[in-house]
């Protein structure tokens, strides 16, 4: 759970419930700054002068925010439309998109006008019908950290079991899922959890769980009968990465419940970056040890404009062979959605 060391609640963030719920959640600690705006200056109440100073403070900080404009971005291929409740993340991992997507907003972020944002999904929803709409709840954040105060997610996913035609998905690293594990989802939420090595999160994961916690969190969940998918990323090529990422996959299968109700996803992911994020991760991380030497990677171009440095052909050849093969060997009932 994220214990930050200041809050900043925008204007007009108190006159909502969940907005109310975490001022009350946190008044009485004496060790948190609360901090009411007038405005919506943030960046001025979060020390640091410079990129390196205000990452690490924004980490410390959660923003209570009103969310204004209600024009869902998308979000393919996993979703139809991103669902704007909550963006930025506490971890510290190294490689993180959002260092280079949100990196003058490190701090995690509410959106308390939660019943608003729910109504303006449903009109998406009502746009699309009779098709089924998917809303993507982390596609700028990762939202378990805050959920225990901020019951976000409870309220969406309830929103949704609800729903004919909408559906719900989020991604995380996290574990605080207790508050979700007896909503009545109907399975019309889906929950990932990203997995990796020990090795990759002590190196490059500061401020996540470790892999058994990681795990015992997939377990619960998979028992409150959610749909249930793992994305084991960003891989990396290391000496013993075999025998690690085998251990990954024997410790996730002798940690399922009997009961599973829906086929597990896998997705796999190698790691790669752009010149971007790197010139990013050098000022943010300058100790950092990622494995960001040019000329040990291919350049692929994206649809998008711009390319990325991925490992080289037949590294990622024996990547996909190893996954599929070991997957499959110790899984039954899934569904390996990629490789790449
Ligand atoms: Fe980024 Fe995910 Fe790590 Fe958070 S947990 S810093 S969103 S990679």
């Amino acid at each position: 759970m994220f214990i930050p060391k200041r809050i900043i609640f925008e204007k007009g963030a108190l006159h909502y419930e969940t907005g109310k719920q975490i001022y009350r959640h946190f008044l009485q600690d004496n060790d948190i700054e609360l901090i009411e705006l007038n405005n919506n200056k943030i960046k001025e109440n979060i020390p640091g002068d410079n990129l390196y100073e205000l990452y690490r403070e924004g980490k410390k900080t959660l923003v209570v925010g009103v969310k204004k404009g209600f024009k869902f971005q998308s979000c393919k291929p996993s979703a139809h439309y991103q669902l704007p409740l909550l963006s930025g993340c506490i971890g510290g991992c190294q490689y993180c998109y959002l260092n280079t997507n949100l990196g003058d907003k490190p701090y995690m972020r509410v959106n308390v006008n939660v019943e608003e944002i729910l109504a303006a999904a449903q009109d998406y929803i009502n746009e699309r019908q009779p098709e089924e709409t998917i809303f993507e709840g982390s596609a700028t954040s990762d939202p378990i950290p805050v959920e225990p105060y901020s019951n976000v997610l409870k309220q969406t996913i309830e929103f949704f079991s609800n729903n004919q035609k909408g559906r719900f998905r989020f991604v995380t690293k996290y574990t605080d899922v207790d508050t979700l594990l007896d909503i009545d989802h109907k399975d019309h939420t889906e929950i990932r959890f990203t997995l990796n090595t020990n090795t990759v999160i002590q190196n490059y994961e500061s401020r996540t769980p470790s892999k058994e916690k990681r795990i015992e969190a997939c377990r619960k969940v998979i028992r409150a009968g959610y749909p249930t998918g793992f994305i084991i990323a960003p891989v990396f090529l290391y000496d013993n990465w075999k025998e690690d990422y085998l251990s990954l996959l024997v410790d996730l299968k002798s940690s399922l419940p009997e009961q599973i109700d829906h086929p597990l996803t896998f997705e796999v992911i190698s790691h790669r970056y752009t010149t971007r994020a790197k010139n990013v991760i050098n000022e943010v991380f300058p100790e950092h040890t990622l494995p960001m030497k040019d000329e040990e990677r291919s350049y692929k171009y994206g649809q998008f404009g711009y390319g990325k440095f991925v490992y080289p052909k037949d590294a990622l050849s024996e990547i996909t062979a190893f996954f599929q093969k070991e997957i499959d060997a110790l899984f039954e009932n899934k569904v390996i959605k990629y490789i790449i």
